[in-house]
């Protein structure tokens, strides 16, 4: 399986979460414990404090594994040299796409601050994933504008709504034509209904692994267990598991 929704385990101690630092060797035998082939990696201090170093750190976790741990960079939209250092994370560190995060990075998807990012991420044929579910940023309907805006960028809904704005996160995914939904942290019956309702090519699936220390990484392998428990059929697994995935990251490397 392909787990779209992971973060470094790496922290310079500007989060509240986090923890001991792991290795990619420990990040990998993780992922060899519950299953996961390939992961789609985002940063961590990158969301809490945006710096070049964090991607650095990123890409330097990633390149221990590149057949199996795909990296995704970030910056703060509102700093001015946004745009270049998005592009750096392409061009010099072979990162394949951004990470935005409205509510801990501050700022609105409707700025024009992020047209320039998304233009760059068009240029490389690279993804957006954007935390979702947490008003008063970061709501699908909001991201969905977005995309709208830039109908050339694949965008993911990194949470599939969370617990208060799946049905809105469904919605937006029906109806905007580049935009995708991560089942990360949904509970339990929003993601059946999701599974459903939602084009069968769009959804994904993340554990948020990586973004605690080594020893809490059990939240990450229950939302894995509990796949078996929402009544999916074979075909609605091997689409959000494999196909989709795969589809969307094959993609980001035209
Ligand atoms: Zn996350």
């Amino acid at each position: 399986m392909i787990d779209f929704h992971t973060h470094t385990p790496i922290w310079r101690g500007t989060s509240w979460l986090g923890g001991t630092t792991f290795s990619a060797d420990d990040f990998i035998d993780f992922m060899d414990t519950c299953g996961i082939d390939r992961a789609v990696v985002l940063s961590h201090d990158g969301l809490f404090d945006s710096t070049p170093e964090a991607n650095d750190d990123l890409a330097r976790f990633v390149a221990q594994y590149p057949d199996r741990l795909i990296g995704f960079g970030t910056y703060s939209p509102r700093k001015p040299s946004a745009a270049a250092e998005i592009e750096r994370t392409f061009t010099e560190l072979g990162l394949r796409g951004v990470k935005l995060h409205p509510w801990l990075q501050g700022f609105s998807v409707h700025e024009v601050a992020l047209d320039p990012i998304l233009e760059v991420v068009a240029t490389h044929n690279g993804l957006v994933l954007c935390h979702d579910g947490t008003p008063p940023y970061a709501t699908p309907t909001q991201i969905a504008t977005l995309a709208r805006r830039h109908p050339n960028v694949p965008i993911i809904l990194g949470h599939g709504g969370l617990h208060d704005l799946w049905r809105e996160a469904l919605v937006c995914t029906q109806d905007t034509e580049n935009l995708y939904l991560c089942i990360c942290g949904t509970p339990p019956y929003a993601a059946k209904t999701i599974l459903d309702r939602a084009p069968a090519h769009k959804v994904l699936f993340g554990t948020d692994a990586g973004l605690s220390d080594k020893a809490s990484q059990d939240f990450a392998v229950a939302r894995i267990r509990e796949i078996d428990e929402w009544g999916v059929t074979p075909e609605q697994r091997q689409a959000m598991l494999v196909d989709n995935p795969r589809r969307l990251l094959e993609k980001s490397t035209r």
